[in-house]
């Protein structure tokens, strides 16, 4: 039975993919709802860089993610608190999430994909670091401890600080902290790191209950549990019916996130196993997936919503997305280019600024270019999302499918 609190968030099925787990719907938050599926815009510091929160609502984004780790390490999430949650901090009105803080703290140190130090006790030598540099994260049945990666300074974060600092930022939609692994673990590893995050998961239920009853008057905040479990059908399903059946004196999961090690050709098939084994009547994400056909893969096997850092981190390297495939605007076809980044895109870049003016500010190091090369391309995933939805309740979600693939090279 929900609480009256958790009445507050809720989820409705729409239409169907014929024989397939896809579907539409509608989640309803304290700060508004989200028609799904949805492309939710990555703002990790509680902005998305260089782009004002009017231009993300005008290019039709409806909900923003933070992250939890960089906002717990600055400016602190009691700063954020007393902001009134992180919308309010940031001047953004509608849903948020913010992701539990495990995946950048179990992944600091990007660029040394093995700088993630397991607990060691009998295991095998894919759990190594590079010799020689210091461990960034220390992994314990309890939670993890680390270093910031702005001072250097020691923090731990366990199931229960996560659930703090989540209350604290104040998102409409948060995650349970879990143990995010990579493809290189040994299977005797993945079942290990499962039980922990299913025990993490029970914690965060407990801790979220606790909170929820403290913090009187703070709107309802949805918890969703993250399913991990790699590569292995066994365990992706065994940790998804765990955590659908997770009850913690009356507090259950209101939504679910997949997470972890995911390769592109078995996206969609995880994906399946998982939704099979989850109830239909819950909203499920997928963290960090934004390429095409992956979110055409995902959706097919019923997934609601994504984030994804991708569309903004590549547009400040000069990509731009269209619906031929990506290109660099950085390059020599761009310099004396009167069209715009893509012909027939609606963003406000497109409508305003030719391919010759975004290549002279990017070899100008313009910080506009930024501004503009960031709209078009979370323009570009919205508003694919958007169309793969409207596809879905006109019942061609197929024939949209191979149209789109069709044109889009990778
Ligand atoms: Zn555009």
């Amino acid at each position: 039975m929900p609480t009256s609190a958790q009445s507050a968030f809720s989820f409705t099925e729409g239409s169907h993919i014929p024989d397939s787990l896809g579907r539409t719907g509608v989640i309803s938050t304290p700060h508004g709802q989200i028609n799904t599926p949805c492309f939710v815009v990555v703002g990790t510091a509680a902005t998305v860089k260089g782009v004002l929160p009017r231009d993300i609502e005008a290019l039709g984004a409806q909900a923003v993610l933070a992250n939890a780790y960089h906002l717990y390490l600055q400016p602190g999430a009691d700063i954020v608190d007393e902001a009134g949650g992180v919308g309010q901090f940031m001047g953004w009105s509608g849903p948020t999430f913010t992701d539990s803080g495990g995946f950048q703290v179990l992944s600091q140190g990007a660029g040394f994909k093995k700088v993630l130090a397991m607990s060691t006790a009998g295991l095998a030598s894919d759990e190594v670091i590079a010799p020689g540099k210091d461990r960034l994260a220390q992994v314990d049945d309890d939670g993890v401890s680390f270093r910031s990666f702005r001072d250097g300074s020691a923090h731990r974060f366990t199931p229960e600080v996560s659930m703090q600092i989540q209350h604290q930022l104040g998102a409409d939609i948060i995650f349970a902290f879990d143990e995010c692994t990579t493809l290189m673990n040994t299977r005797e590893y993945q079942e290990r790191s499962l039980d922990r995050t299913q025990t993490w998961a029970l914690r965060c239920l407990s801790e979220h209950r606790r909170l929820t009853d403290d913090r009187t008057g703070k709107p309802y905040q949805g918890l969703f549990g993250v399913v991990q479990g790699a590569q292995f059908e066994d365990l992706r399903r065994r940790g998804a019916k765990d955590l659908a059946q997770a009850d913690v004196d009356t507090q259950v999961f209101d939504g679910f996130g997949i997470g972890g090690a995911l390769e592109k050709e078995n996206l969609g098939t995880i994906c399946r196993w998982v939704n099979e084994e989850l109830p239909d009547d819950k909203p499920r994400h997928l963290l960090g997936i934004s390429e095409p056909e992956d979110l055409f893969a995902a959706i097919e096997q019923g997934i609601d919503t994504f984030d994804c850092v991708n569309p903004s981190r590549t547009a400040r390297n000069g990509r731009a997305y269209t619906t031929q495939g990506w290109y660099n605007v950085d390059t020599l076809p761009s310099k004396r280019s009167s069209a715009p980044l893509e012909d027939g895109c609606d963003c406000y870049t497109c409508e305003n600024f030719s391919r010759a003016y975004l290549h002279h500010l990017t070899r100008a190091k313009e910080l506009l270019v930024y501004t503009l090369m960031t709209i078009h391309n979370e323009r570009f995933h919205v508003r694919l999302v958007d169309q793969i939805r409207e596809s879905i309740d006109g019942g061609f979600f197929y024939d949209f499918r191979e149209d789109f693939l069709g044109r889009y090279r990778r």
